[in-house]
């Protein structure tokens, strides 16, 4: 996989590039390369930004200054670069990345993602530049840093060979080996500690009754969450019918 991050702090992914699985997959062979907007805007001083037409607090990342930044990486206008990779713009707003979306990415051989600061993205680089929007939780963050290194991460770990062990990421929370469901619980060494004991059937030496346990935990697990969920709410305007 060719992972583009555009960001207008490159480096802060010095240090995510150090984490074990992102330089097992590099040295596998996949890319992952920080771009900054900065470097090829087309305005003076270095400016990426601009004020938001109609008004409000807050700055709003330029459309020209992404097509600029897109079109040298790539050598294309970005309206057709979306045939050629998945392009991703980070926002609050966009869809919920979680388990089959992750493994969407990453059956990918090249994905951009694009980060925003300040108000966000003027929304025409949504609608042109853009294969997809991901947001990694209903709450908002400074920058779109920490949401592509989690994009990144999540991604990178799939790839085969990025985990030390290939067992790894099989059986873990919400993959398909557990029918989307929350992982088991795991113990290890002391069997007993405090009074607090190891469940007994994992002593036991029981394969089979072993994974019996695990994928009950795991179902009981997912049975637990649906029910301390908030009730879901609606953004719709209250209805006003007597
Ligand atoms: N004004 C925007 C809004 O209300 O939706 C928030 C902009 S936020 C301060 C700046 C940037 O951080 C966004 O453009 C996006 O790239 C990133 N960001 C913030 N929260 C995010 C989230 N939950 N998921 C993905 N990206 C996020």
């Amino acid at each position: 996989m060719q992972l583009d991050v555009f960001t207008l702090f490159p480096q802060w992914f010095d240090w995510f590039r150090t984490q074990r699985h992102v330089e097992n997959a590099l040295r596998l062979g996949h890319e992952l390369a920080c771009v900054n907007y900065r470097d090829t805007t087309p305005l003076s001083g270095g400016q990426v930004d601009d004020t938001p037409f109609g008004g409000g607090a807050g700055m709003v990342l330029r459309v020209d200054v992404v097509e600029a930044a897109l079109r040298a990486r790539y050598d294309c206008d970005p309206v057709d670069l979306r045939e050629r990779r998945r392009v991703v713009v980070l926002t609050p707003g966009g869809r919920q990345l979680d388990d089959p979306f992750v493994d969407e990415l990453a059956a990918e051989p090249a994905v951009t993602l694009l980060c925003g600061r300040y108000e966000g993205f003027d929304e025409r680089i949504v609608e042109h530049f853009a294969t997809d929007t991901v947001s990694i939780g209903r709450y908002v963050l400074a920058g779109g840093e920490l949401a592509a290194m989690v994009v990144a991460d999540a991604v990178l770990r799939k790839l085969p060979g990025a985990l030390g062990h290939v067992d790894s990421a099989h059986e873990e929370s919400f993959s398909a080996a557990l029918d989307g469901a929350p992982e088991y619980p795991h113990y290890t060494r002391p069997a007993e500690y405090r009074g607090w004991n190891v469940p007994e059937i994992l002593l036991s030496g029981h394969h089979q009754r072993v994974h019996d346990w695990r994928m009950a935990q795991s179902r009981q697990r997912a049975l637990d969450a649906e029910a301390s969920a908030p009730a879901s709410r609606s953004h719709e305007p209250a209805d006003d019918r007597d």
